[in-house]
C-alpha cells in the first residue's frame, strides 16, 4: 500500500466540477487580476472566519511582511519570533530592517514556549509573531497580557493554524493581525501562491490593501510606495469553491490525528502529538518524535508511507542566521527536537487503511528494533 504525504488530486477530483466551472468562470470574465471571485473570497473568507476585515494578497510571507511595514516596523526594531517555523516567520522581520529575535519551542506543544518570551523583550522590541505551528495554538492569553504590559504588537503566523481554536476563540482572532498562506499544500489551499490578512482593525486594513496594491486605493493615487501582492482571480476562483468544504475537511483531519493516536498511543519508542486544553488543534501536520528518526523515515518509505520533517534545522541554526552568533545550546529544545521529529502523511482524504497500514509500519519497526 502507498501513502503519499500529501495527496492534492484525490481532494481535487472530489470538488472537480466546482473547480473546474470557478476556473472556467475566472476566464470567461477575463478578470484574471481583481475581479468578482477575488472580492467575494474577501468577504466569504472574512465572513466564516468571524474576522471584520480579509485583505487578500499574492503569499503568506507578503502578509506577514507587510503586516509589519504598516505597523511602522523597521531599522532598529526588535521582533520577537519562534526558533521553529517556516523562515517567512523571520525573514520577513529582516525584510523590514527589523532584527529577528528567536525564543525556544515548549517541549510538549512544540509551538512558541511563552514563558521564555520576556526575557527577550527590550526597549526595541516593538511586536511578537507567535506561530501556530502544525495547527496547535500557541498560549494566546499569555502572550496577549505581555504584549498589553510592554505594548508590543501581535502578529499571529496562522499559515498552518487555518480554523484552530483556543478557548473557543480561532487563531488569528486575537492579535492585531493574523497572516494567512493558502500555498497548496496548506489546510486551505490554492492552486498556486495564496495568501491573506485578517484583521478587526478597519484603519489597518486600509493600510494593508493600499501598501500591497502599490501605494494605491484608487488607480493611479499612490500615496505611498508599496509593493504589488495581489490574489489572482483564478486562486480566488478555486479557494471560493474550496471554501464551502473547509470545516468538513478540518474535521477529517481531527479525526484521521485521533485515529494516529488511539494507534500509536502504546508505544515507548514515540511521543505522539498532545494538544493543549481547551483547544482545537487543525492538524496541518500530525508530528512524532523518536530518537530513531531518520530510520523510521527510511523503514515507512520502504512500506510505502512518506514522510516529512518540518523543520529539519531550527531556524537560529540555519546559515542564513550564522550572523547573529547563536549557539544550539541558546534553543536546546528546537535544537534537540529538529533531528528527533517526523511528521506522518496528513490530510483529510487518509483512509482508515491508510493510517493503519502507517501504524502497523511503525509498530513493525520498533518490533524489530
Ligand atoms: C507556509 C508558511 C508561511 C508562508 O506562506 P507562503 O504562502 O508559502 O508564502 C509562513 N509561515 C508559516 C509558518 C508557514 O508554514
Amino acid at each position: 500500500m502507498k501513502v503519499p504525504f500529501v495527496d492534492l488530486k484525490i481532494q481535487y477530483q472530489s470538488i472537480k466540477s466546482e473547480i473546474d466551472a470557478a476556473i472556467q468562470n475566472v476566464i470567461n470574465q477575463t478578470s484574471f487580476i481583481g475581479g468578482s471571485e477575488v472580492d467575494k473570497f474577501e468577504v466569504e473568507f472574512a465572513k466564516l472566519y468571524g474576522a471584520k476585515h480579509c485583505v487578500s494578497v499574492a503569499n503568506g510571507t507578503d502578509s506577514l511582511y507587510i503586516i509589519m511595514k504598516m505597523l511602522g516596523i523597521g531599522e532598529g526594531d526588535e521582533v520577537i519570533t519562534v526558533s521553529n517555523s517556516w523562515i517567512s516567520s523571520s525573514e520577513t522581520i529582516t525584510q523590514t530592517g527589523a532584527k529577528p529575535v528567536f525564543v525556544d519551542i515548549d517541549p510538549v506543544y512544540y509551538s512558541m514556549n511563552e514563558n521564555l518570551i520576556e526575557k527577550r523583550i527590550n526597549s526595541n522590541t516593538r511586536a511578537i509573531i507567535p506561530v501556530h505551528l502544525h495547527g496547535q495554538m500557541c498560549e494566546m492569553d499569555k502572550i496577549m497580557e505581555l504584549a498589553k504590559k510592554h505594548n508590543l504588537f501581535v502578529i499571529e503566523d496562522c499559515a498552518q493554524s487555518h480554523f484552530s481554536e483556543l478557548n473557543g476563540v480561532r487563531a488569528g482572532l486575537r492579535g492585531h493581525a493574523a497572516s494567512f498562506s493558502f500555498y497548496p499544500g496548506k489546510n486551505l489551499g490554492a492552486y498556486g501562491d495564496a495568501g491573506c490578512i485578517l484583521t478587526d482593525d478597519e484603519a489597518l486594513s486600509t493600510k494593508f490593501r493600499m501598501f500591497a496594491r502599490h501605494g494605491a486605493l484608487k488607480k493611479h493615487a499612490h500615496v505611498i510606495e508599496g509593493i504589488n501582492s495581489r490574489l489572482d482571480g483564478i486562486q480566488a476562483g478555486v479557494l471560493n469553491a474550496k471554501l464551502p468544504h473547509i470545516l468538513d475537511w478540518t474535521r477529517r483531519r481531527i479525526e484521521n490525528a485521533a485515529r494516529y493516536t488511539e494507534r500509536l498511543k502504546g508505544l515507548e519508542d514515540i511521543e505522539i502529538p498532545v494538544v493543549r486544553p481547551d483547544s482545537k488543534h487543525s492538524f496541518h501536520l500530525y508530528v512524532i518524535r523518536t530518537e530513531k528518526r531518520d530510520e523510521l523515515a527510511a523503514h515507512l518509505k520502504a512500506n510505502g508511507v512518506e514522510t516529512a520533517v518540518h523543520y529539519p534545522t531550527a531556524l537560529p541554526n540555519l546559515e542564513a542566521y550564522s550572523y547573529l552568533g547563536h549557539e544550539k545550546s541558546d534553543f536546546p529544545v528546537a535544537s534537540s527536537y529538529q533531528d528527533r521529529i517526523l511528521s506522518l502523511p496528513m490530510y483529510p482524504e487518509l483512509t482508515n487503511e491508510m493510517i493503519d497500514h502507517v501504524a502497523d509500519s511503525i509498530e513493525s519497526f520498533f518490533a524489530k528494533s
